[in-house]
């Protein structure tokens, strides 16, 4: 079947998978200039949490060493500046998005944090990445697997682009295990986003999707098989705050 025939979840709709990536990239341009104003009121800040606890595991290398970390769908630039701050000088980050409104509101970041010797940001798609083979010594990638289409072509394309020996890292929305909590977040994400989304950047719908799209990813224990055919190895993930979140990890060996 070609991708003109088949379908795929954007929120809750079945739509042609050639569609998706567009509909997509509608919500990040929408949303660009205050998606870091809204990241930090969605989650009461614990979205700083999370990704630091991701750039704990990446544990980048703090001496001279060359270390080189690709952070796809990168957005504006948050778990490349964290590394950044966490690395040596021998760290470089690029950031590849396929959002030229998120990228632009990262590069400014980047100047501002005086990071932009060290974090670079590349518009590409996480599905066809113009990267050499085994290039890289870390792939990140937070809160943006479940928007790509092919997650399997992803997958694939992180595995190709990194070095032997070197690390995947996947920060991602997960399901709510506590009972109680898991009626608590539906109640917050469906009747609290979508408004706040509205009056933060004029734009319910977006912030619909993105509650809509973190219910339809797969549970961690498909993620992780989807993650070990890409050919990763010792893959595992970790739950934080209930389930609401999971980092999932795997090695390029
Ligand atoms: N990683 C950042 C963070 O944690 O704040 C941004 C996450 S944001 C929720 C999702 C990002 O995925 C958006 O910037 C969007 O443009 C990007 N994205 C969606 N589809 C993509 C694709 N196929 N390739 C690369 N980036 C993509």
């Amino acid at each position: 079947m070609s991708g003109a025939d088949q379908t795929t979840h954007f929120g809750f709709r079945d739509v042609p998978l050639n569609d998706k990536q567009t509909l997509v990239n509608d919500v990040f341009h929408s949303v660009a200039q205050r998606y870091d104003l809204m990241n930090d009121l969605m989650s009461a800040g614990l979205h700083r949490l999370w990704k630091q606890l991701m750039i704990n595991a990446l544990d980048p290398s703090r001496g001279d060493t060359r270390f080189c970390l690709l952070d796809v769908a990168g957005g504006t630039g948050d778990i490349a500046f964290r590394a950044a701050q966490a690395a040596g000088p021998g760290f470089r980050a690029t950031v590849c998005d396929i959002n030229s409104d998120m990228l632009a509101v990262g590069r400014e970041r980047a100047v501002a944090q005086h990071l932009d010797d060290r974090v670079s940001f590349v518009e590409g798609n996480a599905e066809a990445l113009a990267f050499s083979n085994n290039t890289f010594d870390a792939y990140t990638i937070a809160f943006g697997i479940r928007n790509v289409p092919r997650i399997d072509c992803a997958l694939s394309e992180a595995f190709r682009v990194l070095r032997p020996g070197s690390r995947f890292l996947c920060l991602e929305f997960s399901t709510v295990d506590v009972p109680g909590l898991d009626r608590i977040y539906d109640l917050f994400s469906f009747n609290v986003i979508p408004p706040l989304g509205r009056a933060v950047t004029g734009d319910a719908e977006s912030y619909r999707y993105l509650v809509e799209s973190i219910r339809q990813f797969p549970r961690p224990a498909a993620f992780a098989d989807m993650i070990r055919s890409a050919g990763f190895s010792r893959v595992g993930w970790q739950s934080f705050s209930g389930g609401i979140v999971a980092l999932h990890s795997g090695w390029r060996l």
